[in-house]
């Protein structure tokens, strides 16, 4: 589906703001522009500006002036496509933006399919695949920490631990080869030890990798939270508490909808998602229901349980509910006990129910009143302390995308197979066909191996100017 040989164009920017950007990539990029814009010092030859040159002028349909703007100029191989490209900057105008365009295909340019600028950029050596697939991710990305994940990917950081790794079994893969080659003859160009370091090493850091993908996938999407409590403890009441103050801090970012921070709270760089937990607040009785799959399930998708209950309840009530509770989580997810209400009791009492508490759970335990909103700054770094932390302050790899799991996954598989080959004197044929695989997988990763189908899926999901 890939016209190289086309000139394609597409705006580059969101609606909104002052100002927009079109985008145009291929060979015929200037000669298309001179057709619609005038410089305003008459004498710049546009065909043969330099690259990074920045020149104001007009477009112009005919007689009629569009609009003054200015236009950077890009030479292959040095844009993002690697093509000659050239980016209009004109005011923000969605009328300007369409007449642009469509004199831009008059003239004859096409318009740019889903991700077509990225993909050029994949086919023209800008980049390999893994980083083409973070240019989205880092468009998408709401927090520090999901900006941190995009940012590394980008800049290769993985890429080129897995091409060396690759380039390592290659090598290993052609002298095994190499004496499947000499046939009956008993030579040995591969020392079996040496291999089977390699593999296990191999295999070792396609697993730590492929273990980073929960972490990485929940610092992407926000760690899902789950609030739970029995009727009236309060849940909604801390909720809409925390929702609140979040609402207060992101109010001033022009253009964030209320929707997308509906349920995200955000603490120290990380997003906390709040996950249906309508639903968890419905529950008429909160320990009956956890027999109940659907509540379950729901808990189940937590990587943070906040456990919240009554402090008029007592000690000993709270110790019950907590333990039904545990026997419900598994040893992944976080707890945090969340004691409300307490506006109603003396802080000596506290004292005392929270020696009591803490006498029955190693669990780290919060006390606050939602209604008059004390106690929400520990509860906030007690998630802090809770999510994935240690993996974001070391410089640590972390992968979050699926595919990237997936291919990891069978390259730990296949190389497993070669370890038992190794150990029980499978023929080198056999051996030979799953060296291969991990290495197709681990090319896969960063594009190195790769089929329509998979450029077609990665960069639908773009969109049109990325
Ligand atoms: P949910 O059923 O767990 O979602 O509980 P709600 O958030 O609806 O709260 C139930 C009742 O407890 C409401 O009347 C709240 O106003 C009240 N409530 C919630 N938090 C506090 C608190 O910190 N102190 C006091 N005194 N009342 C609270």
């Amino acid at each position: 589906m890939i016209r190289q040989e086309d000139t394609i164009c597409a705006p580059a920017t969101g609606s909104g703001g002052a100002v927009s950007v079109i985008r145009m990539s291929g060979s015929r990029s200037l000669e298309i522009l001179t057709r619609i814009f005038y410089p305003a010092d008459r004498s710049v030859d546009l065909l043969n500006k330099a690259g990074y040159s920045l020149i104001y002028g007009d477009i112009k349909g005919g007689e009629d002036i569009i609009d003054d703007v200015l236009v950077s100029i890009f030479r292959a191989p040095r844009s993002y496509t690697g093509e000659d490209s050239v980016e209009i900057s004109c005011h923000a105008s969605p009328y300007i933006i369409k007449k642009i365009l469509e004199l831009l295909v008059i003239n004859g340019a096409s318009t740019a399919a889903a991700g077509e600028f990225t993909r050029r950029a994949f086919i023209n050596g800008r980049m390999d695949l893994s980083q083409a697939e973070a240019v989205a991710d880092i468009i998408a990305s709401t927090s520090k920490a999901s900006h941190r994940i995009a940012i590394n990917q980008m800049r290769g950081g993985f890429s080129e631990e897995i091409r060396n790794l690759r380039a390592e079994l290659l090598n290993f893969a052609s002298l095994i080869e190499l004496e499947l080659d000499f046939g009956e003859e008993d030579v040995e160009f591969a020392d079996r030890n040496n291999l089977k370091d390699i593999v296990i090493r191999i295999k070792l850091i396609a697993d730590k990798l492929a273990s980073s993908f929960i972490a990485g996938n929940a610092i992407k999407k926000g760690i899902p939270v789950a609030i739970a409590g029995k009727p009236n403890s309060g849940k909604s009441t801390l909720l809409n508490a925390l929702l609140m103050e979040e609402r207060a801090i992101v109010s001033d970012i022009p253009g964030t909808t209320r929707d997308s921070i509906e349920e995200t709270v955000h603490h120290d760089g990380i997003e906390y998602r709040f996950i249906d937990t309508a639903g968890l607040r419905e529950t008429t009785d909160f320990i009956e229901n956890l027999g109940i799959q659907k509540t379950y399930e729901k808990i189940k998708q937590a990587s943070i349980v906040l456990f919240i209950d009554d402090v008029m309840d007592g000690p000993e009530i709270i110790n019950r509910r907590i333990d039904a509770l545990k026997e419900f989580l598994n040893p992944d997810q976080k707890l945090i006990i969340v004691i409300n209400k307490t506006d109603k009791v003396s802080p000596g009492e506290i004292s005392g129910i929270h020696e009591k508490i803490l006498a029955g759970n190693k669990d780290v335990v919060v006390f606050i009143s939602a209604k008059n909103k004390t106690g929400l700054d520990e509860l906030r770094k007690s998630l802090g302390d809770s999510a994935i932390t240690e993996k974001l302050n070391s410089n640590e790899v972390i992968i979050s995308n699926i595919r990237h799991y997936e291919a990891l996954r069978n390259v730990s598989e296949s190389l497993g197979r070669v370890l038992e080959g190794l150990e029980n004197s499978i023929p080198e044929d056999i051996i030979a066909i799953d060296i291969r695989q991990a290495i197709h997988y681990l090319g896969e990763i960063t594009g190195e191996i790769t089929s329509d189908e998979i450029l077609g899926n990665i960069f639908k999901n773009f969109c049109i100017g990325k």
